[in-house]
């Protein structure tokens, strides 16, 4: 079937990404991205869970009530591809199989994935970083080019990757870098972790957190991108977000709101009417300082 809407979001197993996902198709009939059947692919690294997210979907009874997926008589079709965000190789694959699947382009793309370890030395650094900078990175490279004109690419960041916990040198490191170039910023986190390993993070100006400076880095990145887009003159959008703090593996029994709650703003960012802003970083709908 032909789709006049293509959406692909990272990480939707579980969490906020598969709250994404269900909130992208409660909201798209109502949405200005409204045109014609939607397709969304709810990516995951493991098959099995994979599939099992989109069976939760097809069963999800506020979609069965909504009539929105197109089992229930609906225009919106879920369906699973799988994706690693860090295995290059993975990001690669999928990439080919849009561009052949969907020639004329997709149409959004919400960068969930995400780890948070235990913990804190120069291993849980580097797999930190692997994972949300480089991995997040690779995927916005290799998909934004295929979002096609009045598209939208959204980075779930995190308000723990506000500039406020550096030195100010490196505070006007992360600003400059995030007017410069993506090299820039990934020159900054290669200055964290190298400083980690020689265990002086804290007198190079950054916290003693992996997590937090790997969002830092996320929420530069996607600045640099959005300036590069809007070069581009195709009224693509591209925004960071943190979606609050939420319920979910990740806080382990923590977080204030709800996984419906956490996907409001990504999903606003990905569908509604956000005055053709691009480049900001927001929280609870708005966009907020970084
Ligand atoms: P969860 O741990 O519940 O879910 C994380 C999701 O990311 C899982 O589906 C996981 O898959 C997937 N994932 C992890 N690594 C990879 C990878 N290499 N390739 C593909 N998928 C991967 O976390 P949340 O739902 O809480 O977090 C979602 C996003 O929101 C993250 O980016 C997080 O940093 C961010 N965030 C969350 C906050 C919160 O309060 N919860 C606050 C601020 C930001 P698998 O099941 O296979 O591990």
């Amino acid at each position: 079937a032909v789709h006049s809407r293509v959406a692909a979001v990272t990480g939707a197993n579980k969490g906020i990404g598969l709250a994404i996902v269900r909130n992208l198709a409660l909201q798209y009939p109502t949405s200005p991205m409204k045109s014609g059947p939607f397709l969304i692919y709810l990516t995951a690294r493991s098959p099995e869970k994979g599939a099992e997210a989109v069976k939760t979907l097809h069963n999800d009874p506020q979609l069965k009530r909504a009539k929105v997926l197109a089992q229930d008589g609906g225009d919106t079709t879920i369906t699973y591809h799988s994706l690693d965000i860090s295995a290059t190789k993975s990001i690669q694959d999928f990439a080919s199989f849009l561009r052949k699947e969907h020639p004329e382009g997709i149409d959004i793309v919400v960068n969930n994935a995400g780890i948070a370890l235990q913990g804190f030395d120069a291993n849980i650094v580097k797999q930190t970083l692997e994972t949300n900078y480089y991995g997040t990175l690779e995927a916005t490279q290799d998909l934004l080019p295929l979002i096609r004109q009045g598209g939208r690419l959204v980075n779930v960041t995190s308000m723990s990757g506000k500039l406020n916990k550096y030195s100010p040198a490196i505070r006007s490191a992360f600003l400059s870098a995030a007017e410069t170039s993506v090299a820039a910023c990934t020159a900054l986190m290669e200055q964290f972790r190298h400083a980690v390993e020689e265990g002086r993070e804290k007198e190079a100006g950054f916290p003693s957190a992996a997590y937090a400076v790997s969002k830092a880095g996320e929420t530069a990145y996607t600045k640099v991108f959005a300036r590069e887009e809007e070069g581009r003159g195709r009224g693509v959008l591209v925004n960071a977000c943190c979606p609050g703090y939420v319920k979910t593996d990740m806080t382990r029994g923590g977080g204030a709101k709800t996984v419906d709650q956490g996907a409001q703003t990504p999903v606003l960012l990905a569908l509604g009417e956000i005055g053709g802003r691009s480049g900001g970083f927001w929280q609870d709908e708005r966009e907020i300082e970084w």
